[in-house]
């Protein structure tokens, strides 16, 4: 079997109608991600727990950075609307280990594709309260935060300096919950992260398969309902 060409992907997913939808192509996974994804996930942790091996790790991620870039470009000349990283999060590698190896890589991934005018986001799982400020500083345009992020901090840490995606729970709400509870989280995701913009509502992890489209629904009709602004920023409401 041969493999499809990155437009024939976009094509099929845009389902002809490209300048209706926002084509996300992910150039996942981030330096440090792919790394261990490259190494495996156990081996990378014992590399980096070795000094001698720092050069090979710097030669390493700086590959896989401009691995991603290349993905990214290639992506985007496929028609691909924006790009996103998933990158190693804070419950994997120490605050001090992401500033020092992943953020500088972060940083030339983002600043290539503002170069091109390219939307990027960084997703990381989990808690991202002790590098969110590093996250921001990547010049990610928009930043995928699950649940277990303070909503409120995170509002007030990215406020006019980049975007939230999220943070509605995927496990617990959007795969296991009741459409009640996808539209009681979702509303308290607006409330909390809409006002004054630099806010789009969706699920903070990726969607499992199993998750019910009914549920999926509700989170896109919240969005529609509850989520548009008056043209001061203030929002809307039902
Ligand atoms: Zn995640």
């Amino acid at each position: 079997m041969t493999m499809p060409s990155l437009e024939r992907v976009m094509t099929v997913i845009s389902g002809g109608i490209p300048d209706r939808v926002f084509i996300m192509g992910r150039a996942d996974q981030g330096p440090m991600a792919l790394a261990a994804g490259l190494r495996g996930y156990s081996q990378f942790f014992l590399d980096l727990g070795e000094e001698n091996n720092g050069p090979l790790i710097e030669q390493l991620l700086d590959i896989c950075v401009e691995a991603d870039i290349r993905y990214a470009h290639a992506l985007r000349g496929a028609g691909a609307h924006g790009t996103s990283l998933g990158e190693l999060g804070s419950d994997t590698v120490s605050p001090a280990m992401y500033r020092r190896l992943g953020l500088p890589r972060l940083k030339k991934f983002y600043s290539a594709m503002q170069g091109k005018r390219f939307p990027a986001s960084l997703h990381q799982c989990g808690n991202t309260a002790a590098v969110l400020s590093d996250m921001v500083s990547s010049g990610a345009a928009i930043l995928e935060l699950d649940p277990r992020t303070d909503a409120r901090a995170a509002k007030e840490t990215t406020r006019k300096k980049t975007t939230i995606l999220g943070m509605v729970d995927p496990a617990n709400v959007l795969e296991r919950g009741t459409p009640a509870l996808v539209r009681e989280k979702s509303r308290e995701a607006i409330e909390v992260l809409a006002p004054g913009g630099g806010f789009i509502l969706g699920p903070g992890c990726a969607l499992t398969p199993e998750t019910p489209e009914a549920n999926v629904k509700a989170l896109i009709e919240c969005a529609a309902r509850f989520g548009r602004y008056r043209p001061d920023g203030t929002l809307l409401g039902r």
